[in-house]
């Protein structure tokens, strides 16, 4: 705890705690047609990531969605040291949030194993009701964002104020930059890594949850002298 401020964790869930993108992953293998020129799009931000990843997900019929999860729950390996690093967050008094882009029908079987209140994820959703898939956004940009982030990483973490709070952020790509400028601390893996290497913000890079942990320790053994 910095000068009574309360520390709070915002981590990525695609890429960060599991070991690659779990979106890239599922258009990869169920290829609906007419996907990739949207991915593109989206890769190049000629679209907003919450029109790229909507029309890509209405091209899935919703019939698929048992075997869409089953196909992401088998594949998606969690990066070593989660459990642990929870346990540390927890021992620490330290809130730990989720803030993904995914989705919260394969988020929530992949987090289900590990102890984190659902009020702490924030995700997006989809409903399987129609014919094809509808992803639904119940945590929308907020001003003073306008990116069309889908699940709006910023938005979410300014509840949390940077006067009563130590905001660190954990991610490792480009949806996770914004968050990394406000953050008090970044650790990052990826792109999120030259991303804020090229644009000068501090970041301390990871390999895994061992990783950050032992950084943390660090420091408030460090805070504490
Ligand atoms: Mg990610
Ligand atoms: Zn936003």
């Amino acid at each position: 705890m910095k000068s009574g401020k309360k520390t709070v964790i915002f981590c990525d869930f695609d890429g960060t705690i599991t070991l690659s993108d779990n979106i890239v992953a599922i258009m990869k293998e169920f290829k609906p047609e007419g996907y990739e020129a949207i991915m593109q799009r989206t890769v190049n931000q000629e679209i907003s990531l919450r029109e790229g990843v909507g029309a890509m997900f209405a091209l899935l019929p919703s019939g698929k969605k048992e075997e869409i999860v089953d196909f992401v729950v088998r594949r998606a390996g969690i990066r070593e040291g989660f459990r642990e690093f929870l346990g540390y967050a927890k021992q620490e008094g330290i809130d730990f949030y989720v803030t993904s882009g995914g989705m919260d029908f394969f988020i929530d079987p992949l987090l289900a194993p590990f102890d984190i209140p659902s009020g702490h994820i924030f995700c997006n959703s989809a409903d399987f009701s129609g014919d094809h898939i509808e992803i639904l956004w119940p945590h929308p940009c907020q001003e003073p964002c306008r990116n069309g982030c889908g699940m709006c990483k910023t938005t979410v973490m300014r509840r949390f104020p940077e006067d009563r709070y130590e905001r660190i952020l954990i991610g490792d790509s480009l949806t996770d930059f914004e968050g990394a400028k406000i953050a008090d601390l970044v650790y990052s893996r990826s792109i999120l890594t030259d991303k804020c290497a090229e644009l000068g913000v501090k970041h301390v890079p990871f390999q895994d949850f061992f990783d950050i942990m032992n950084d943390m320790k660090q420091k408030r053994q460090q805070g504490v002298r």
